[in-house]
């Protein structure tokens, strides 16, 4: 075995490892099964890339997408490393195969689907093999916010080749997830090693949606350099490009169902200019190296934390300063929830977990980076100063004490109720589900005034962003690890206050 040192140096030319990457190398190194959770640009490739050259044998990479492969193979390939994918779209697929055999490669990049046929696991006896790469491993779980099923079909090819270490990389991956992904592809527990989060040049910003158009408007006005928009549908990419192009900034739209010459020319456009902004469907941004992004404008809700943060993550890759706003509408959570009671329950349960987070991070009156960094396990130690809630604290009221009222009416009913009738039996509400249940005699019936009972479902989603409670996939809410300091008095919790209604009506409609 080579150095992998030495080939960091000679092979790529960089100076040193960046954060976990030594970590990560020297595990796969010593064959050690590994799971590495590293956001978007901390260099997952090279986890992989070096132990596949210090390592006799090629490296059998696991990809989901067949665009997502052939950059990887062209970035592999400028740095002089032997790399081919074997896709329905590869038409020298006889070539690859031979090279592989013959040991001519150093990494092959393969689809789940192939990868679990029977005619590939021949293959792969034909030579050696240095290790395996599952790229995107969150698909492998249905907690995921991306779950392929053919990733399931990858457990029996790796057992099948016990002596090979097996490297599953991810760029997001919440508590869940992360276990999720050891358990289905048999790596150790000790085996996960998780890259720092924070983005610390990106200011958040969240607010309601409140006259959507005048709101960006506000932000191309105030922000100069390159943007991105990201908008909900293709309709609404085109109709907001119309609008925000009238205010004389250059302004295009991107989605999959344009041209593609025209698509492919605002791309290219966007990366050569300085101060474009291109409104986009989610789509947009993947793999597109533009480290000067400026600021990055939500016009709607992102599908998860991990989607937020990813998609905020592609501005201010340069490090400068950066801003990324989210401008969200009661409206599209209504939609979101929609949307679960149509996916079947073995994943509408991960995704009302993902939901419930989301609403914690855009409705809480903390540091916006704070509940960040705890959804992906960090324990940051004090506010920002760099988001919106640090740089204006909103208006909030002492909600500490319904906070405890919440943890005792979930204790007290042996934390398996959701928060509608938790806050029925505050409420003293003689629901036929409370009088069946007997919650009526419970010593916590009836004692939340209505002003507190206004502030029940705020202080649950609160406790729930920070780990107070947790809910399992009926919405059943118990207590994680940050309630007791609650209940004791120990900590106290702010919420913001309500929004009145009117204002949310009016913020809520939008565009
Ligand atoms: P990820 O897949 O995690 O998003 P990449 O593997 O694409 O990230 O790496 C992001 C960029 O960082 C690439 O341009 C890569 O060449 C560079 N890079 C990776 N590791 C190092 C390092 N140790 N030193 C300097 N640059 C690095
Ligand atoms: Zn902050």
């Amino acid at each position: 075995m080579r150095d992998p040192l030495t080939l960091l140096h000679e092979v790529f030319g960089f100076p040193g490892f960046r954060g976990v990457q030594e970590a990560v190398v020297a595990r796969v190194m010593r064959g050690a099964g590994t799971l590495a959770v590293m956001p978007t640009g901390a260099g997952k490739s090279l986890c992989y890339q070096l132990p596949a050259l210090a390592r006799p044998g090629t490296a059998v990479i696991v990809s989901p997408l067949i665009a997502l492969m052939h950059d990887q193979v062209r970035s592999a390939e400028a740095f002089g490393i032997r790399a081919a994918a074997l896709t329905s779209a590869d038409e020298d697929r006889a070539e690859t195969m031979r090279r592989f055999r013959d040991g001519q490669l150093d990494l092959l990049y393969v689809a789940p689907e192939r990868a679990s046929g029977e005619s590939f696991r021949s293959l792969l006896r034909a030579t050696s093999l240095a290790l395996f790469a599952i790229d995107e491993a969150h698909c492998v779980s249905e907690w995921g916010h991306d779950f392929r099923p053919d990733y399931r079909l990858l457990r029996p090819l790796l057992d099948a080749f016990p002596e090979v270490p097996r490297l599953a990389l991810t760029a997001t991956a919440d508590r869940h997830t992360r276990a999720d992904i050891l358990e289905q592809l048999g790596l150790p527990q000790d085996g996960l090693i998780v890259a720092g989060f924070d983005r610390p040049n990106i200011r958040y910003m969240i607010s309601p949606r409140d006259g959507l158009q005048g709101q960006l408007k506000t932000v191309l006005a105030n922000q100069a350099g390159a943007g991105i928009v990201y908008a909900p549908t293709r309709d609404a990419t085109e109709r907001i490009a119309a609008q925000l192009a009238a205010g004389g900034r250059t302004v295009r739209a991107y989605h999959a169902g344009m041209d593609p010459g025209v698509r492919r020319r605002n791309q290219q456009d966007f990366v050569a200019s300085e101060d474009m902004v291109m409104v986009a469907t989610v789509a947009f941004g993947m793999g597109i190296d533009k480290p000067d992004v400026r600021f990055v404008a939500h016009a709607g809700l992102p599908k998860s934390i991990e989607g937020y943060y990813q998609e905020t993550g592609r501005a201010g890759r340069d490090g400068e300063p950066a801003i990324a706003h989210l401008f969200w509408g009661a409206e599209d959570f209504a939609r979101a929830r929609k949307r679960l009671s149509e996916v079947d329950e073995a994943r509408a349960s991960g995704e009302r977990a993902r939901l419930s987070a989301l609403a914690g991070l855009v409705e809480t009156s903390e540091c916006r980076r704070m509940v960040l960094l705890r959804y992906f396990g960090e324990d940051p130690r004090a506010p920002c100063g760099n988001c919106d809630n640090c740089l204006a604290p909103p208006a909030t009221v002492d909600a500490t004490e319904v906070a405890r009222k919440l943890l005792s009416a979930a204790f007290r009913t042996e934390m398996r109720f959701g928060v509608g009738h938790l806050l029925d039996v505050l409420a003293g509400r003689e629901t036929d589900k409370v009088i069946g249940n007997g919650h009526h005699r419970l010593s916590v019936f009836g004692i939340a005034d209505e002003a507190e009972q206004k502030l029940v479902r705020p202080v649950a989603r609160a406790l729930l962003a920070r780990d107070a409670l947790r809910a399992d996939d009926y919405g059943g809410l118990s207590f994680g690890p940050a309630a007791r300091p609650i209940l004791k008095g120990e900590h106290s919790l702010a919420v913001a206050l309500p929004a009145p209604k009117a204002r949310r009506r009016r913020g809520g409609a939008g565009e």
